[in-house]
């Protein structure tokens, strides 16, 4: 089976081709514009999709080797995202499945973050079900039972921002650029993570909340910056590492208490901020430390691909899970 996936929810323009379980190409095309306006444009995010998503697809069809004929399916991001940056992928797929008479599948975006642990890797073990998905990212803080491949109940989320958001937030307080959030790992590396202290938000259950964090670091920075003008860029590695070290407290006491609930042990993560490097050496540590088994994706499927979204439609091809072309995008979407 050759799978050729689309993912444009947001920013990244993304073709992959997918040989069964195995990718042959995973191409993503970054908008740069964004970072001059501090976060994503939307119609400026669909307008690039365009230019775009032609040369893209192209590049995957060429990098894979193959050609538009061996082709079994298409798959595209259905949702959640940005209605005007859906629309361009979905509106391609159809098309070109149409034209290629081949089935056309849809992919709820979570969905493949959670799944991108199926596709086939050397060094990186695959969950069994059940498991838990961590998925955190730009739009999503959520712990996900996983029974099956198309069996999924959230458990846990987040209540105001994502835990992507907290990281891309905070470091527009410290003058980071966007996206901040790879910066503050950056930094973090050379901090100390219990240099400053910051509360944790007491939300009850397996729900999260991050706009406390951010506040709390904006008053914490203003105060500091008081008493000396140049506290940020004196203090820059250890801000960074502490912010770095709560969020991940706070991301480590909801999977102890979600893996003490349903009695499941393994836990997955996945979506941008599983790329996050203290995220994963913790998940490693998690493994000796409370015997459980966990699963880091490899780094390449943790920020938007469409790899993930192509082992999704490889598994709802095997099922024949197909849409006509009357299928409609979403901006927002549940399992
Ligand atoms: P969603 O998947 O919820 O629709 P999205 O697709 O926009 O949102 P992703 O691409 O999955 O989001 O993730 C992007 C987020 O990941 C951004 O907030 C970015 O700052 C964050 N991120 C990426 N790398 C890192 C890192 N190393 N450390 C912390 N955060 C990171
Ligand atoms: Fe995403």
């Amino acid at each position: 089976v050759f799978i050729l996936a689309i993912e444009s929810s947001c920013d990244d323009t993304a073709a992959a081709v997918l040989h069964n379980d195995n990718v042959l190409s995973n191409v993503v095309a970054n908008q740069l514009i964004h970072t001059q306006y501090g976060g994503v444009v939307p119609e400026l995010a669909s307008r690039a999709h365009q230019q775009n998503i032609v040369p893209v697809i192209d590049a995957a069809l060429k990098k894979a080797n193959i050609t538009k004929e061996q082709l079994s399916a298409v798959a595209f991001t259905q949702g959640p995202g940005l209605m005007g940056s859906l629309l361009v992928g979905s509106s391609f797929a159809k098309s070109f499945a149409l034209a290629l008479q081949i089935p056309l599948i849809a992919v709820n975006h979570m969905h493949a973050h959670i799944l991108a642990h199926f596709i086939n890797e050397e060094g990186f073990d695959k969950p069994t079900f059940p498991f838990l998905a961590l998925t955190i990212s730009g739009g999503h803080t959520q712990i996900v039972k996983v029974e099956d491949y198309f069996k999924m109940t959230i458990i846990g989320e987040t209540t105001d921002d994502a835990v992507g958001e907290a990281f891309d937030k905070s470091a527009k307080i410290l003058g980071l650029p966007y996206p901040g959030g790879p910066l503050v790992d950056k930094n973090a590396q050379l901090g100390n993570p219990k240099a400053f202290k910051f509360t944790k938000p007491k939300v009850p259950g397996l729900d999260f909340s991050f706009s406390g964090l951010k506040t709390a670091i904006l008053y914490f920075v203003q105060k500091q910056k008081l008493q000396n003008p140049d506290f940020i860029a004196e203090n820059m590695n250890d801000i960074c590492a502490s912010i770095q070290y709560t969020i991940i407290e706070i991301l480590m006491d909801k999977l102890k208490l979600a893996v003490k609930e349903t009695g499941i042990k393994q836990i997955a993560i996945g979506g941008g901020v599983s790329a996050n490097s203290g995220i994963r050496s913790t998940l490693k540590e998690a493994e000796a430390k409370y015997g459980w088994k966990t699963f880091v994706p490899k780094f390449e499927y943790t920020t938007d691909n469409a790899a993930m979204i192509g082992i999704v439609g490889y598994q709802k091809f095997l099922s024949q899970q197909f849409e006509s072309a009357a299928v409609v995008s979403k901006a927002r979407i549940q399992f």
